[in-house]
């Protein structure tokens, strides 16, 4: 079994629902099993300034899969929840990145694990950090809790505690609450 470590974000529409719906469908595969959630934080835009906030979560999942076909589900998590929303060249409904694949370094042209920005991202560091506190990034051999003390807090607040998720992870095989 694989250990993933996935960086879910939104900042359009009901932005809480989209994150519970995108955990529900890669919980619902039939080869992952969503193992920890992060608490949900409010994350102030970086880069491109001028839009809404968003809210960030970090999960940890197990799985057979390979790292591409892991790409490949959820990137069929992206589709499946952009087509609820049709808002032309607006804002992302939902993005789902890999930060981590065991510890693997892998790059080809559609996936490059370690995600290659996720250490200077405190939106990513803040929320993987309170689900592996002792976790080292494995290329560049520093723990994710120096990592993130060099980055700083700024911009990242709690939104939502992770015991407040109810709901979040269905029981494998459920299908309600989706529709
Ligand atoms: P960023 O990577 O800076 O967070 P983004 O998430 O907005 O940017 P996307 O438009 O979601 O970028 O993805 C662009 C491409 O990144 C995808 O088509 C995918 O093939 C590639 N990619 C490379 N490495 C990864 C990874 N670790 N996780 C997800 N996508 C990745
Ligand atoms: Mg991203
Ligand atoms: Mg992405």
């Amino acid at each position: 079994m694989n250990e993933a470590y996935i960086s879910l974000g939104s900042n359009m529409g009901d932005k809480e629902e989209t994150l519970r719906h995108a955990v529900q469908l890669l919980q619902q595969h039939p080869a992952i099993m969503v193992v920890k959630l992060s608490s949900i934080y409010e994350t102030d835009p970086v880069g491109y300034t001028d839009q809404d906030v968003f809210l960030n979560m970090v999960i940890l999942v197990h799985t057979p899969l390979a790292a591409q076909e892991l790409l490949e589900e959820c990137q069929k998590v992206e589709q499946a929840l952009k087509r609820v929303r049709v808002i032309r060249w607006g804002p992302r409904t939902i993005d789902l990145d890999i930060l981590l694949y065991n510890h693997d370094n892998i790059e080809t042209e559609t996936l490059i694990v370690p995600h290659t920005r996720m250490h200077e991202r405190a939106f990513v560091l803040v929320p993987l950090v309170e689900i592996a506190p002792e976790l080292k990034h494995p290329t560049i051999g520093v723990a994710f809790q120096a990592l993130l003390e060099q980055v700083g807090k700024e911009g990242v607040r709690r939104w939502k505690t992770a015991t407040d998720l109810s709901g979040f992870i269905l029981s494998k095989g459920s299908k309600n609450s989706l529709s």
